[in-house]
């Protein structure tokens, strides 16, 4: 059937709602429509990024946005929640089903507010400090203004144990830019200098000299799958709370990637989420623990977030329901398989990967080989039509700014169809920019990190054969926003 005779319903549903746009604000309307575009022609290659269902979009796009739902279904502070309780008790039954979770909370707006409302969990949960009862407090819930400031001084005795950034880990395991950062006292755990793997015994080390009150684990920048099992031992060891953040890595839980010792639903005190990398969800964050955290975490809002989205509960829902077919399985399975591909094809053209390669759905390269920072990197590949994100390597000479790694995802084109043929050229049309990239002089001829010449014939030439390459796996082939209807 052609076009004309039969556009789909996705094409009918965002031609329409983009025309409703366009009569109040065109301008927005076509930035949407631009980015779809963008997006068709880009190679994707951010490890955080997906592309969302049809479905999963629509979800959101509606008048569940104009709720105020504070509190949890069948317990709200506002009248009328009924169809709230429904989005937010589906995507908590099938977050609970998908994961193997006793609870699960949905409300978070990102996984920063996640993992916010998992450390508010611990602190309410845990302490029962000298200096709360002194001030004849039992609980952090029941504080007034001037115990806060009392509790501001307990919470600086509060311990972090987490990641540390150049192994991977993310800012807001304890890091100053975060609140967790003021919250808590933080220590980190590295990676073995040689393997570039998580040290097992140092992390169990590192927790007995620090003892602190959680010990998380969870990344955004590390190839490897991390043993949970142990991690929880070491917990444990030292009456550590573990939180896990996955993050990064949720879509490979939910395919069943990360099993057994890997999974971390049944080692973890708490894990937290996004919703919006591997898993494929709408931008949003979950939380699952057991009973003993459940009703703390469950207070997320208001403690620590503001009214939930109910359009994005819809939306987790619909996606988490994605999650849980058969397909999705096969998808998480590729995700890995393609990330292989092309850490193989890299490491074969003698680019050197941070712990020589990958078991997930990332790999980092070190660009330092081709006598680039990984900013001079990020950009010559922008340039040729390929969008990576720079990243620190462990120990990275080049620090957090310029840094001398890029970082590279497979979910975005596993979900576009690419497999393992798709990442070999991949992998050669990377090469390929860096090996053409060389470190140019910056203004006044001074030598700069970020300036470069990569010469536009080349970029060209890649930005051809990715055209090639991307035009047998259409992005939302489904979409056609260009014909009228
Ligand atoms: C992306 C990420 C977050 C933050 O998620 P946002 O939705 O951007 O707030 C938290 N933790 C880890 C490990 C991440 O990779």
């Amino acid at each position: 059937m052609t076009e004309i005779d039969s556009p789909t319903r996705e094409s009918i549903a965002f031609r329409s709602g983009l025309d409703v746009v366009r009569a109040v604000e065109p301008q927005v309307a076509d930035a949407i429509a631009a980015e779809l575009t963008d997006q068709r022609r880009s190679l994707k290659l951010i490890a955080s990024e997906n592309y969302a269902s049809p479905a999963v979009l629509l979800a959101m796009g509606n008048w569940l946005s104009d709720k105020y739902a504070e509190g949890i279904a069948g317990r709200r502070f506002y009248a009328g929640c009924r169809n709230v309780d429904t989005v937010e008790t589906l995507a908590a039954q099938h977050a609970r089903a998908l994961f193997g979770a006793k609870h699960a909370y949905l409300q978070p707006h990102s996984g920063i507010d996640a993992n916010l409302v998992a450390f508010w969990a611990v602190l309410s949960q845990r302490i029962e400090s000298p200096v709360l009862s002194r001030s004849g407090v039992r609980h952090v819930n029941d504080l007034s203004e001037a115990d806060w400031r009392v509790l501001r001084r307990a919470l600086g005795e509060q311990r972090m144990l987490g990641m540390s950034l150049d192994a991977g880990g993310h800012l807001t395991h304890g890091f100053r830019p975060n609140i967790s950062g003021k919250m808590f006292e933080q220590r980190s755990y590295g990676t073995d200098p040689e393997t570039e793997l998580i040290d097992y015994e140092a992390v169990r080390a590192a927790a007995r000299a620090f003892r602190p009150l959680i010990l998380m684990a969870g990344y955004s920048a590390y190839p490897r799958l991390i043993d949970f099992r142990r991690m929880r031992e070491i917990a444990d060891e030292v009456d550590a709370t573990l939180v896990v953040d996955m993050a990064h890595f949720a879509g490979l839980v939910a395919g069943k990637v990360c099993t057994g010792d890997f999974d971390p639903v049944p080692y973890a005190h708490i894990v937290t989420s996004t919703t919006h990398k591997s898993l494929r969800g709408p931008r949003g964050g979950l939380v699952l623990c057991d009973e003993t955290f459940a009703e703390q975490v469950d207070r997320g809002c208001p403690m620590v977030l503001g009214g939930p989205l109910p359009h994005v509960m819809a939306a987790k829902a619909v996606a988490l329901a994605e999650a849980r077919t058969s397909g999705f399985r096969d998808y998480a399975a590729q995700v890995v398989a393609n990330a292989r591909a092309l850490a193989d094809g890299l490491a074969r053209r003698g680019t050197r990967l941070v712990t020589g390669g990958t078991d997930n759905h990332l790999c980092l390269v070190d660009v330092s080989g081709y006598g680039l920072t990984g900013r001079q990197a990020e950009t010559a590949l922008l340039d040729a039509g390929i969008v990576t994100n720079r990243n620190a390597i462990p120990r990275d000479p080049q620090g957090a700014w310029y840094t001398s790694g890029i970082r590279l995802g497979t979910a975005a084109l596993t979900t576009r169809g690419l497999g393992t043929d798709g990442m070999e050229e991949t992998a050669d049309l990377i090469d390929t920019v860096l090996r053409a990239t060389v470190p140019g002089p910056g203004i006044n001829g001074k030598p700069s990190r970020a300036a470069y010449f990569l010469a536009e014939e080349t970029a060209a030439r890649v930005r051809s054969r990715i055209a090639d390459l991307l035009a047998g796996h259409p992005l939302y082939p489904e979409i056609d926003l260009d014909s009228r209807l």
